[in-house]
């Protein structure tokens, strides 16, 4: 286990912002440090260990980029606006060893990914020649060079490909099975432990009571704690009573890297998972400048981290965004990725509050020119599920707006690039 220390997410201010989550997790959670080698086809999604020098170049011979005719340049004449037309002599095709130089004054018949017979520079695409009697006629203006793919064009041999900490993804397994490695040393996946709280939550498939509800925070974690490649213990729902919060808290901590909660902490005098934290680990609540969310409970029990999600599930959602998927990714070992908002045109008005950070859920459509505009969802409130389900992202409102006006550009972060 990762073992933090009690302090570790100490912080003095009254108000925090988003941006401050993200650096003190990033500076203050260390990473599990067992490492896994997994094979290619098991690859996607897990934290590269150690970075990945390109063991050979790429591509690893010069090819031609097209099915054509391979040439000297030099052979060229260099006079302008006049065909020429050379004897073809030979044929390579893609697999196959080039057969010895090229003679001066020939054309080597030539294929895609084929490599380039010795000598020759240049490939001219089978579109732009005609055959003439064994010979192919080459019009003029083709740059030498043209239409080949040199020898570590790509990668050269050597170079740092592939950084440590680097989420996999299906381009990275390729550039890896480009090189020829079967397998890649990942750090393990991390295991974080989900329970909701609530007297009024029942798990699905449970008889409900008149006045309760289905758990549905749990069930959406833990998806985005899947999609982040994290191990998922799920712990079912814990009830709002202190002492049996602190004790289902303290049979996992050590147990596992991360303990994750939604619900009950608030300051209500029904919110008691701060005072269950506080009785077996340590606890700040972190009043974060940001709706929906705050506040969202952080603490070390038994070196382990927790984090205290607030329960309406909008809430949950975007403090998830903002904290969970830091912490996940720096106990993971993982690069922090930045989340880069797309500007969009606002298609509503909208006002709010300086120095807090807003999220907006809205659907995009194409307005006129084909630019891209954002939909507000028409309701506001943070338990709202189907405002999550029938949207596309979150537009994001920085701390120094106060007011969106119609037609001004604003950030869309899409939900697929949020975790
Ligand atoms: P709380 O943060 O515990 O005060 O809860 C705030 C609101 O979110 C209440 O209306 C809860 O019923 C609701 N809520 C809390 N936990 C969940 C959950 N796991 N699934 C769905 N709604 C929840
Ligand atoms: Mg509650």
């Amino acid at each position: 286990m990762a073992q933090l220390s009690d302090d570790c997410f100490a912080f003095g201010g009254p108000m925090m912002s988003v941006d401050e989550a993200v650096s003190i997790i990033a500076a203050r959670v260390t990473a599990v440090q067992d490492i896994e080698t997994v094979s290619l086809t098991a690859a996607d999604g897990r934290i590269l260990a150690k970075q990945i020098s390109a063991p050979l170049p790429l591509p690893p011979f010069t090819n031609s980029a097209v099915d054509g005719y391979a040439v000297r340049s030099g052979d060229l004449a260099q006079v302008e606006e006049q065909e020429q037309a050379l004897p073809v002599a030979g044929r390579v095709q893609a697999g196959a060893a080039a057969q010895g130089p090229v003679e001066p004054g020939h054309a080597v018949r030539i294929f895609t990914g084929a490599p380039m017979p010795q000598g020759a520079d240049t490939v001219f695409m089978q579109e732009d020649v005609r055959l003439d009697q064994g010979r192919v006629v080459l019009p003029v203006g083709l740059k030498p060079g043209a239409n080949v793919r040199m020898a570590g064009e790509d990668i050269p041999a050597g170079h740092s490909a592939l950084a440590a900490g680097q989420r996999l993804r299906p381009q990275d397994v390729a550039l890896v099975a480009a090189f020829g490695l079967t397998h890649v040393e990942v750090r393990r996946r991390i295991r974080v432990a989900v329970f909701s709280t609530g007297n009024e939550l029942v798990s699905p498939g449970a008889s409900r009571g008149a006045a309760q509800l289905f758990d549905s925070n749990r069930f959406m974690l833990m998806a985005m704690l899947v999609r982040l490649g994290c191990e998922v213990s799920d712990l079912g729902i814990l009830r709002d009573d202190r002492v049996s919060l602190a004790s289902a808290l303290k049979s996992v901590a050590g147990t596992l890297d991360l303990i994750l909660t939604t619900g009950g902490v608030s300051t209500g005098e029904e919110d008691h998972v701060k005072a269950a934290v506080e009785s077996v680990g340590t606890l700040v609540l972190w009043r974060m400048a940001i709706k929906p969310g705050r506040p969202v409970a952080m603490g070390i029990i038994g070196g382990t981290p927790f984090i205290g999600l607030p329960g309406n599930p909008v809430a949950s959602f975007v403090t998830f965004v903002h904290v969970v998927r830091p912490t996940v990714l720096a106990l993971a070992g993982a690069t922090q990725q930045h989340l880069i908002p797309m500007p969009v045109r606002a298609a509503f008005t909208y006002k709010k509050k300086i120095a807090r950070r807003e999220y907006v859920r809205v659907n995009l459509r194409k307005g006129e020119n084909g630019v891209l505009e954002a939909v507000k969802f028409p309701r506001e409130g943070a338990g709202l599920l189907s405002s999550l389900v029938d949207t596309d992202g979150l537009v994001e409102l920085g701390e120094e707006i106060t007011l969106v006006e119609l037609g001004q550009t604003v950030g869309f972060l899409g939900y697929a690039s949020l975790i």
